[in-house]
């Protein structure tokens, strides 16, 4: 795939989504490292960066007021709040790189991910679910950047999140990472060569 095609062929906007320590930005890394050409959208949030995070980088760290004003200057494709912080997509970004010819990767919650498809309804909609709802809760525990009480109310919401699984254009689950990522480029993938092959397009 060619990483940028410019000229008045759009890019696509792929949504990665699903419950919290499902693996979404595991499998959102390996398919970087494997697709060239694609962009990672980075979000804005109102949560505090965790150890190691970066401005810019894992996301863009916005006080409440900020936020807001965003919100309300409608510079959001989408935002939600989600296990009590605000997080949203930056409009004018993602519409420069998909007019750019860019392919986009979203990897935000079902609440986000629903917004999207319903004012981009070209958008694809992938869920990432985990093999089970116990490895969900092993997984979780063991990235340890929740406390316990954090855990639990992502569980809570997963039980949810599963139930709209087969509202999405794809499914796949995260049993394995080098398995998923391969299932998440064939999509990528796939949508790229049927565009491209498009007399239409
Ligand atoms: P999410 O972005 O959906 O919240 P992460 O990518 O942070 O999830 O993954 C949650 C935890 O599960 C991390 O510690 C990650 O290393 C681990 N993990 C991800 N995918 C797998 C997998 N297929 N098998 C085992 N552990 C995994
Ligand atoms: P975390 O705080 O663990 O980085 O992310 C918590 C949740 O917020 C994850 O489910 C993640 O996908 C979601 N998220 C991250 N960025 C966005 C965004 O821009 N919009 C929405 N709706 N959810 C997001």
């Amino acid at each position: 795939m060619e990483p940028n095609r410019g000229g008045d062929s759009r890019g696509d906007v792929f949504i990665v989504s699903g419950p919290s320590g499902a693996g979404k930005g595991t499998l959102v890394r390996a398919l970087l490292d494997r697709v060239p050409g694609l962009w990672l959208s980075v979000s804005a949030t109102t949560r505090e960066p965790r150890p190691g995070e970066v401005e810019g980088v894992h996301y863009h760290f916005l006080a409440r007021e900020e936020f807001d004003r965003l919100v309300a200057g409608d510079g959001f494709l989408e935002w939600a709040e989600v296990h009590g912080n605000r997080y949203g997509t930056l409009r004018s970004k993602v519409e420069e790189r998909v007019a750019a010819g860019q392919d986009v990767i979203l990897e935000i919650d079902p609440q986000g991910a629903g917004q999207v498809k319903r004012a981009l309804p070209s958008a694809v909609l992938v869920f990432i679910e985990p093999p089970s709802f116990e490895e969900l809760r092993r997984r979780l525990i063991g990235r340890g950047s929740e406390t316990p009480e954090q855990i639990e109310r992502r569980l809570c919401a997963a039980v949810e999140e599963l139930k709209i699984a087969g509202t999405y254009d794809y499914v796949v689950i995260n049993d394995d990472v080098e398995r998923a990522t391969d299932e998440l480029a064939h999509i990528v993938e796939s949508h790229a060569r049927t565009r491209d092959s498009d007399p239409k397009d």
